[in-house]
């Protein structure tokens, strides 16, 4: 893909954009898959790490995703297992997977009960994400994850009492989320000139979402990194900035229009974002499984990038946060073996605090 950022002239001048170009993110995916297939096939004999997917609601959209992971996961020697359950089952069904040593990865696909209340607290969607083990937990939704996520630590050994085996024990982020930074950082959203953790300077982002599970971690993943977020619900605009939430007397069309990057997750077919806010030059990226743009408009609107699906990023960092957690936590426990050996020697489990 050219590049469509302003570029000085000899006389200071920014030189015209060029015209807005649509990004298909299958080229995005193939290195982290490829990556996963080798592992696979290089570290592990070709025995893939199990993932567990609990399908129990009945979203058309969560059984198409469903299907595609399951494709997605088999192609690169995954072995995944989709669970179709009734919702009431699934508490429980969760509890046994977690105990499974035969299980390395747990995937639910939400929403389950929607914003019906548990009884331990919180809603039973929020309960649920809590439950999933955190070496299992492939969508990095659990209180763990998120704790980390919202302080800005990234290793896993900052946060619990577990023996530090390395400097690669990572924390796990959200699946959706990590697609959107891996994304923008290939089509320069990022700047990678600069220290982990600067990248986004200087940049002004709205996310028109703020889920649990997509706008809120996403964020709190670019504000760690720099970016001033405006962060927009349907009755609500804050402002994200290095792990605070501020006031705004920002509206959502002022944000919008100062924005160097604005992601779309709105779950409502008829919502649209209003062309005219979006300024040249904008990288526009549609999370929400509805059209979220009127896409020939966009496309008028002089060096956008319009990212219109992220779904093939999104399975291929649950790939991807599958195999960190296999490696963690499930296969090189007993380096230069694989799992089959590690789960019939396995050393007394070492949790970090509950
Ligand atoms: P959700 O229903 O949990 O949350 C949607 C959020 O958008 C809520 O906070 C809601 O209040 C807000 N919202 C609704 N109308 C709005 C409006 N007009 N303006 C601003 N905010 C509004 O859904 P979710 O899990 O966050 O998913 C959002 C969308 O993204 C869905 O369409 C889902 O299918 C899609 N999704 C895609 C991927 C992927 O990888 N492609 C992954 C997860 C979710």
């Amino acid at each position: 893909m050219g590049s469509t950022e302003p570029t000085a002239n000899c006389n200071g001048a920014a030189a015209p954009l060029g015209p807005a170009v649509k990004v298909d993110v299958t080229e995005i995916a193939k290195p982290y898959r490829e990556e996963v297939r080798a592992a696979i096939h290089d570290r592990y004999g070709g025995v893939g790490p199990k993932l567990v997917a609990f399908l129990a609601n009945t979203d058309p959209y969560a059984r198409q995703y469903a299907e595609w992971t399951g494709r997605a996961c088999e192609a690169d020697g995954i072995r995944y297992e989709l669970r179709i359950i009734n919702e009431n089952e699934l508490e429980q069904k969760l509890y046994e997977a977690n105990e499974d040593a035969s299980v390395h990865g747990i995937l639910i696909y939400y929403p389950v009960f929607g914003f019906f209340p548990s009884f331990y607290g919180g809603s039973m969607d929020d309960y649920l994400r809590d439950s999933v083990s955190f070496k299992k937990d492939v969508e990095g939704l659990s209180f763990t994850y998120r704790f980390n996520l919202y302080r800005n630590i990234r290793f896993m050994d900052a946060a619990t009492s577990a023996p530090a085996r390395g400097p690669e024990l990572k924390c796990l982020l959200p699946c959706t989320a990590l697609s959107v930074v891996k994304i923008l950082e290939s089509i320069g959203g990022y700047d990678l000139s600069l220290p982990v953790g600067e990248r986004m300077t200087g940049k002004t982002v709205s996310i028109i979402n703020r889920s649990e599970i997509v706008g809120r971690p996403l964020g709190a993943l670019l504000a760690n990194d720099g970016a001033d977020i405006y962060s927009v619900d349907i009755d609500s605009i804050y402002h994200f900035r290095r792990g605070q939430l501020l006031q705004t007397s920002e509206t959502p069309e002022s944000a919008v229009r100062r924005s160097d990057v604005i992601v779309c997750g709105v779950p409502v077919k008829d919502y649209k974002l209003p062309t005219a806010w979006v300024k040249p030059g904008a990288i526009v990226v549609n999370v929400a499984s509805y059209k979220n743009v009127e896409e020939e408009a966009l496309l008028q609107v002089p060096g956008v990038k319009f990212v219109p699906l992220v779904g093939k990023v999104t399975i291929a960092m649950l790939e991807r946060n599958l195999m960190r957690l296999f490696a963690q936590y499930h296969a090189e426990a007993a380096p230069g073996k694989d799992f089959r050996y590690y789960l019939e020697n396995r050393p007394p489990a070492q949790e970090g605090p509950k």
